[in-house]
């Protein structure tokens, strides 16, 4: 078994593209998917993975990473106008010196507004696993 296939068969976001974990999914096509991060930063915390394992930035073919930005951009508008809150942050980890800690390149979009006590993204969060149901139900684009 080469090494590469070895890496994929223990990765959970390999491992939610082929329905073996459960995820709040809100989006999907042919290239990625985008689901609810189960230990929210805030409330509206998306991420979008390519549906094909690549580590990070460093080996992501152009294609999936084209779409992975156009899609940051319709579901940064949905959070916006469906949770009503004023500003996004785009976020991504590359090495674990950068923090990545899946390896599996990933894009955090994280739904921001004004008073909401998050001061640093590696501080920890300030979100709730409470109503991550009724999120997902509301940034659902297919
Ligand atoms: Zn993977």
């Amino acid at each position: 078994m080469c090494a590469n296939r070895l890496i994929m068969e223990n990765c959970i976001f390999c491992k939610i593209i082929n329905n073996e974990i459960p995820c709040y999914k809100i989006y999907e096509d042919d290239l990625v998917l985008a689901f609810l991060d189960v230990n929210p930063i805030v409330d509206g915390h998306v991420l979008i993975i390519p549906k094909k394992h690549f580590e990070n930035i460093f080996d992501i073919e152009e294609k999936y990473l084209e779409r992975i930005i156009n899609v940051s951009k319709k579901i940064s508008l949905k959070i916006k106008e469906s949770l009503g809150l004023e500003g996004i942050n785009l976020y991504q980890s590359n090495g674990s010196v950068a923090g990545q800690t899946v390896f599996h390149f990933h894009m955090h979009i994280l739904g921001r507004n004004k008073g909401d006590g998050l001061r640093g993204i590696e501080e920890g969060g300030v979100g709730s696993k409470e109503n991550l149901e009724e999120i997902m139900n509301k940034l659902k684009i297919i």
